[in-house]
């Protein structure tokens, strides 16, 4: 079933910019991501309960029933950029490139349609399932802080461990997009490849000195390295005007994903 679910998104429309959105004539056509990866959790693993913890997400995370009444399992996806829109985010030390953009907002909508495909793909064969992203009870908790943290959902499925920039290493690196679905379906679920949060981190700050307003800052340590109050407002600052058929306002930076040794992989210690 996955598997027909990442051919899917792979050649649907949505993986591809269309010359109506393209802020480049040049850039119709591109596409956003490779194949994506896939791990899963049993709906009762304890971690889900964690996630409750004032330094994890917090009292108003949802738990997978939350979502779903009998949810058994929970489906984590990481959709990873392609070689395209990384190599074009290496060039300017500063400025996101328009590939970027278009692989951030554009990006997510191909994100909603894997999310939904796998929904259908389940209720096809009798069960139930949820997309908690584009749920409407899919809500803020906190300021940058979600009731559903995709990172933290991959991370308990078995898809990788968070970097000092906060972002999560998975075994094709950390420059892409996570998603998820909440199921009936008792799936096997996939063993979890390593035993603490950050242990995927090599510490080599290589995140850190690319970070153009320097949020991240090794020296407070890998969990409490990057700064949200100095990310947020640089990221806010590069909004451009709408453009392209749907008036779409794109944002963004990624500047600590790429040239990076966790872009693309787990780096070696
Ligand atoms: S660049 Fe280095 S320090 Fe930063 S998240 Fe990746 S491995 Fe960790
Ligand atoms: S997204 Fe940009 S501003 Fe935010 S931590 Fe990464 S490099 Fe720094």
């Amino acid at each position: 079933m996955l598997s027909s679910a990442a051919k899917y998104i792979l050649n649907s429309k949505e993986n591809f910019v269309s010359a109506e959105d393209a802020l480049r004539p040049e850039l119709a056509g591109m596409q956003i991501y490779d194949e994506p990866i896939f791990a899963v959790a049993s709906a009762d693993d304890p971690l889900f309960l964690q996630l409750r913890e004032p330094k994890v997400v917090g009292a108003g995370a949802f738990l997978p029933s939350d979502w779903l009444d009998g949810a058994k399992s929970v489906i984590s996806f990481f959709l990873p950029f392609t070689d395209a829109v990384k190599k074009s985010n290496r060039i300017d030390p500063v400025k996101a490139s328009d590939e970027w953009l278009h692989a951030r907002i554009e990006g997510q909508t191909a994100v909603d349609t894997l999310g939904a495909h796998i929904c259908s793909l389940l209720k096809s064969e009798g069960f139930d399932a949820v997309y908690p992203s584009r749920d409407p009870r899919f809500t803020t908790i906190a300021p940058l802080t979600s009731n559903w943290s995709e990172r933290h959902i991959a991370y308990i499925c078995g898809l990788g461990t968070f970097g000092l920039s906060k972002g999560l290493i998975t075994e094709k690196g950390m420059a892409g997009r996570f998603g998820s679905v909440v199921t009936t379906a008792e799936l096997p679920v996939t063993p979890r490849p390593y035993s603490s949060p950050f242990e995927y981190c090599t510490m080599c700050k290589a995140c850190q000195r690319k970070c153009p307003p320097q949020a991240i800052d090794a020296s407070k340590g890998v969990a409490d390295g990057k700064d949200h109050s100095i990310c947020a407002p640089f990221v806010n600052s590069t909004k451009l005007p709408p453009h392209g058929i749907n008036n779409r306002v794109r944002y963004g930076c990624g500047k600590c994903q790429v040239g990076v040794p966790c872009e693309s992989r787990i780096p070696k210690k």
